[in-house]
């Protein structure tokens, strides 16, 4: 990764200046988590997907047209064969200032060396549960021990900064909160609790009933912990706060009660090729079409997305009291 070779900028009809990308490279996961995929799920076949070298064209591209963060995730970004081949191939891109993963962390005691030394500094992974049953439940087919095996193995890795990523539900897990940045903090990690959003039909559980909204995530948390907020912005989502008594922070990300649309500075990359210019609505621009019928073509790639730009909407509509009308879970979306 070096210095900007680019002075273009990808700038919607709203004034947001796009400089983030989300790359889905796979639909397919080895965890069911209850609020992100029903049961049986039917995945896209194989042919589909967009292979290896058509995702890191799509990266260049990207990386050309200004963008400096790339996020590789999925379904589990992991279980994709060979990524470790397309991560090395998307660090080097002249331009990038950040890769990094969103991971289960299954996978990450074979593979965090691999991946440190392919070029990604930071990783988000996510654990939801401490409790070996109740992540079980939560994820059906996870196993605790192998994720806190796949954390050690990260923090030996060496990487720059490792952040815990948690869904919490109400009378689920919402009662982990606590010992949940006790675990990041003693590790030196941040972490950051997400609001469940609707995305995808679910059968396990109802999501309205579920909700546990950020405030009261921050009000259990501040009985235990002093939290002060900071200014620290990624241009997304998150609302960070100092946690005093261990020098970590922690994080909101909350759809629902804090709405962040008007800063939104990134669009989503499905495993198909989808270009999705909003997590909470279907505008998007079909890029694995261009790729696969201009084969090589950069000029028309980047055309695309550009004018992609113009299609960007303003904001989600999230309700959870109305059925989904996002219809693509979050595996298909690239969470
Ligand atoms: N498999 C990887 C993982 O779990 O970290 C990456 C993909 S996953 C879709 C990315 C993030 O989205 C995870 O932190 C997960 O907890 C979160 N997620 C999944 N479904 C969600 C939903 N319906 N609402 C909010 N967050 C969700
Ligand atoms: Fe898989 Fe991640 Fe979805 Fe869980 S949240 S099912 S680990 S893609």
């Amino acid at each position: 990764m070096q210095s900007a070779a680019t002075t273009e900028k990808l700038i919607d009809n709203f004034g947001r200046h796009v400089n983030y990308v989300r790359i889905s490279v796979t639909d397919r996961c080895d965890f069911r988590c209850v609020y992100c995929m029903s049961e049986d799920m039917t995945f896209v076949p194989r042919a589909r997907i967009l292979t290896l070298e058509e995702l890191a064209q799509i990266s260049t591209a990207f990386v050309e047209l200004g963008v400096e963060k790339i996020r590789i995730t999925g379904g589990e970004p992991l279980v994709r064969r060979n990524v470790v081949k397309l991560l090395g191939d998307i660090a080097r891109l002249e331009g990038l200032r950040e890769l990094t993963i969103t991971t289960n962390g299954s996978q990450l005691p074979a593979l965090a060396n691999k991946i440190r030394d392919a070029g990604v500094r930071r990783l988000n992974i996510s654990l939801d549960s401490l409790d070996h049953d109740l992540f079980r439940r939560l994820t059906r087919t996870g196993d605790l021990d192998t994720v806190l095996q796949g954390i050690e193995a990260a923090r030996t890795a060496g990487f720059d900064k490792i952040k815990i990523n948690a869904v919490i539900l109400k009378n689920r897990n919402h009662h982990e909160v606590v010992p949940l940045v006790a675990f990041a903090s003693e590790r030196g990690m941040d972490i950051s609790f997400i609001e469940e959003m609707p995305l995808g039909a679910i059968e396990e559980h109802d999501r309205a009933e579920a909700y546990y909204s950020s405030d009261e995530i921050r009000s259990d948390l501040e009985k235990r912990f002093t939290l002060t907020p900071t200014s620290e912005t990624t241009g997304g989502p998150s609302r960070y706060f100092d946690v005093a008594e261990t020098g970590t922070k922690v994080g909101f990300i909350s759809p629902h009660s804090h709405n962040f649309c008007d800063t939104c500075n990134r669009v989503r990359l499905t495993a198909e090729g989808r270009l999705l210019l909003c997590l909470g609505q279907e505008h998007s621009v079909d890029l694995r079409h261009v790729v696969r019928s201009f084969p090589g073509d950069r000029d028309r790639l980047k055309d695309a997305i550009r004018q992609s730009m113009s299609i960007k909407p303003q904001g989600h509509d999230f309700d959870l009291t109305e059925k989904p009308i996002i219809f693509r879970h979050m595996s298909a979306t690239g969470g």
